[in-house]
């Protein structure tokens, strides 16, 4: 079984060489040169493997891909300027206009106004359903969605959904699904279950010290029966599919849009996830355990006036879930609901130990008010189907003495 020991060996030898220089590589080159016109036209054509330039990828990428893509069980990734940008990989690699994605649960705001506003704008259309509306789920894929895209975890909705059922029907309708995983690192390995692409913000938990924006999209290999690509509905990329085989999902990407819209990680950038990645099985061992620490404390102690969410609390609504399919933890979030914003607002400031920022999965404790940040630009509608009340604040767990923070919140709220 992948437990957190299984990870903690893989991260630590996989990431440093043990000859010459330990840590990765910095590889800063834009460009690269070719041995003779021969290999150009090689290394063109996708049969020689040798740097291109850097905005198709470079050495330091190359690592920190080799690294996701054996954490995820996955043939191979591609690492992104932000998880935005693999998420936009992604989309814009499969969709065309007239197509439609189906997301499911609640979303991180970027990805909502990408698919609502920018793949719109495009031609894209979408619809939303809620993660257990499997009737509603399974009509979709009968008429044709080309794309599922869902989170292992809703943020902020905290929703768990159930990811090996969700795969199921998208590999019996023959539709892409998309996990976005950012949440959840070596807790849940959507490939296994059956998801096609895993997306992750490494800008979160992989790299856990606010210095490095990054993502990365992983994929599965390309199966010799029965893929689902080859169905007439993704007959555009039919064409890189026959010319490369196992490894396509590689070459659609980046063919169709990192060559194209340039999304592309930089070494740097790279460098600084590495070294996150080679801590990451303990911080979110550490930091998934203080998380149900730290909920069951404030459910208690908190006035009758917060109201705490957690799965591993009894009273959410997922706490079935969380026990038979999320074991580990659901990731560094748990978010507080304090009925008004004006409370919500007392409570943050008096808070001594929090950072309030937008970013979560760091080594920090962090907080936020939502309807005043990340979602002040949507409406009532759309915030009640993603979670947001008013009063609702999102913390992100770090990794501090879960009692000191507990206390820390305990303190803050006590004239609520
Ligand atoms: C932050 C986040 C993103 C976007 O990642 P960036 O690195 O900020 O572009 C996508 N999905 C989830 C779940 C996130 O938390």
């Amino acid at each position: 079984m992948k437990d957190f020991n299984y990870f903690n060996t893989l991260l630590v030898q996989s990431i440093g060489s043990k000859v010459g220089p330990v840590a990765p590589t910095i590889v800063p080159s834009a460009a690269f040169g070719y041995e003779d016109a021969q290999q150009a036209e090689g290394i063109f054509a996708g049969e020689v493997n040798s740097p291109l330039y850097a905005r198709v990828g470079n050495p330091t990428n190359a690592k920190l891909e080799s690294v996701v893509a054996a954490m995820e069980g996955g043939l191979g990734a591609i690492a992104t300027s932000s998880g935005m940008g693999a998420i936009s990989m992604v989309t814009t690699a499969f969709l065309k206009a007239g197509d439609e994605v189906l997301c499911i649960g609640g979303f991180f705001g970027g990805t909502y106004t990408l698919i609502t506003e920018t793949m719109k704008r495009f031609g894209v259309t979408n619809s939303f359903c809620e993660v257990d509306d499997f009737a509603h789920i399974e009509a979709k894929l009968k008429a044709g969605v080309k794309m599922v895209l869902m989170e292992s975890v809703g943020n902020p909705s905290l929703r768990l959904p159930d990811i090996k059922k969700i795969a199921d029907l998208c590999n019996v309708h023959k539709t892409l699904l998309i996990v976005d995983n950012t949440a959840t690192p070596l807790i849940v390995q959507p490939l296994e279950l059956g998801a096609d692409i895993v997306v992750h913000s490494s800008t979160k938990n992989m790299s856990g010290h606010s210095a490095a924006l990054g993502g990365i999209a992983v994929f599965r290999a390309v199966k010799e029966e029965n893929e689902k690509l080859l169905h007439e509905k993704y007959s555009d990329v039919h064409k890189i599919i026959k010319k490369m085989g196992k490894k396509a999902f590689i070459p659609i990407c980046k063919k169709r849009a990192l060559r194209d819209m340039g999304m592309t990680a930089n070494a740097f950038g790279s460098f600084l996830t590495l070294l996150g990645l080679e801590t990451l099985s303990l911080r979110v061992e550490r930091i998934n355990k203080s998380v149900a620490e730290v909920a069951k404390i404030l459910e208690e102690k908190l006035p009758d006036s917060v109201s705490v969410n957690h799965p591993s609390l009894t009273s959410s609504e997922d706490h079935e879930r969380y026990k038979l399919d999320f074991e580990q933890g659901c990731g560094p979030l748990l978010t507080l609901d304090c009925g008004s914003k004006e409370k919500a607002f007392t409570l943050l400031n008096k808070l001594n130990l929090v950072t309030q920022t937008a970013n979560i999965g760091d080594n920090r404790t962090l907080a936020l008010h939502m309807t005043s940040t990340i979602y002040s630009d949507f409406n009532e509608e759309t915030r009640q189907f993603l979670g947001v009340d008013e009063g609702l604040i999102r913390v992100s767990i770090g990794l501090e003495d879960p009692q000191t923070i507990a206390d820390d919140f305990l303190q803050a709220s006590a004239e609520l």
